[in-house]
């Protein structure tokens, strides 16, 4: 059984070799460790391993790992990448680094109210639901929510778009899922040429634990890996 700590290694390692394969920089791929419904023992050896970014996809789950442990991780940067309902915005804000999983004007206008009460400044990106799944979340590439949020943007004080996220549809082999990696970067591109005022977007967050690689290859700057960290997740 291998440990956290040498699959994160084994993992860093993938990610290098993609890279260079693509004539890309390794240090230009963040790793985040996913860790939803891992216990806070699994997030520390993580962390002892030199793992520093990690995504949470439930804000309750999340607040009981905190309050349950005494997570004695500092500099931790945790990220909410689970679909967020309005009415957590609030608590979300307060508990996470950074939002990936915007997918709504209404939800990104909560998020900047609750960051500026906060006193903080929030990254977020936002979330394509890039195969036009009818029961995935994210917004549609091309739609007018996609415009609305990044034209909304300018309003935001507390919040800061970084760039796009996306879930493909799950494809057995990991080359199914090139051609939907590489229309999220198209996408990108074509949001960046339109100009939208205080929107960066050089952030594209794709590429799970069975595809990271092709993701590496089409640009993708952070993969999120829960299953090939932390192995197979309990059912909930
Ligand atoms: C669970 C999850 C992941 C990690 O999936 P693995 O296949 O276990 O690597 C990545 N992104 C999101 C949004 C998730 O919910």
């Amino acid at each position: 059984m291998s440990s956290i700590a040498e699959n994160i290694s084994a993992i860093r390692e993938r990610i290098a070799s993609a890279a260079r394969r693509a004539g890309r920089s390794p240090k230009a791929i963040a790793l985040m460790a996913v860790s939803k419904t891992q216990p806070a023992d699994s997030l520390l050896a993580a962390y002892d391993a030199g793992q520093r970014l990690f995504g949470e996809n439930r804000v309750q789950e999340f607040a009981d790992k905190l309050g349950t442990t005494p997570l004695r991780m500092n500099n931790a940067e945790f990220h909410m990448i689970g679909h967020l309902q309005s009415n957590k915005a609030a608590r979300a804000a307060e508990l996470f680094h950074a939002v990936d999983s915007v997918d709504s004007v209404k939800l990104g206008q909560r998020l900047d109210a609750a960051a500026e009460q906060l006193g903080k400044t929030l990254d977020v990106l936002i979330e394509i639901n890039i195969g036009g799944e009818q029961a995935k979340s994210g917004v549609s590439p091309d739609s007018a929510e996609l415009e609305n949020i990044l034209a909304g943007a300018k309003d935001w004080s507390s919040l800061r778009v970084r760039g796009l996220m996306t879930v493909p549809p799950i494809t057995p082999d990991p080359e199914g899922a090139r051609p939907y990696f590489r229309s999220l970067c198209a996408l990108r591109d074509r949001m960046v040429s339109r100009g939208y005022p205080s929107v960066s977007l050089e952030v594209l967050s794709m590429g799970m634990s069975h595809d990271f690689e092709v993701a590496v290859e089409e640009g993708s700057t952070c993969v999120r890996i829960g299953t090939a960290i932390f192995g197979e997740r309990s059912k909930r």
